[in-house]
Parts: structure tokens; sequence; C-alpha cells
């Protein structure tokens, strides 16, 4: 599963993540820059939790591009 969420409700997801997977959660950043500047697929995703754009998307499991786990 995947959760798309604002920087407000990153641990929102994560708190889902393991209560749904009961692993440890992967997190992911939609942005290239810690400063906030979202320069990736901004506005594709908004935030599960109030629909803002999302920038980090949280998941029980690595992407496809990260293999070997
Ligand atoms: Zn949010």
């Amino acid at each position: 599963m995947k959760i798309f969420c604002c920087k407000e409700h990153v641990e929102v997801g994560l708190d889902n993540i393991v209560d749904e997977a009961e692993v440890p959660p992967f997190i992911d950043s939609l942005s290239d820059k810690e400063n906030g500047e979202v320069t990736n697929n901004l506005g594709d995703f908004t935030c599960e939790y109030c629909g803002k754009p999302a920038v980090y998307v949280v998941a029980n499991e690595h992407s496809d591009t990260i293999c070997g786990q």
C-alpha cells in the first residue's frame, strides 16, 4: 500500500502503515529538496488526509526501482 501525504500528515501516514502492515514503513519524498520546493509531479498527488499537494509517499514496501530488500 502507498499513502500520499503532505508534510503535516506524514506522521499520520507512517502510523497507518505500521498499523496496517506491521512492518517498518518506507518513506520517499516527492521533492528533490528538503526546503519544501517540490519539483516532481506536484499536483499529481494529494494528501490523503487533507487534500493538499502531497510531499511524501509512505509505503509498506520499497518502490519498484529499489530491489534486493
Ligand atoms: Zn495533509
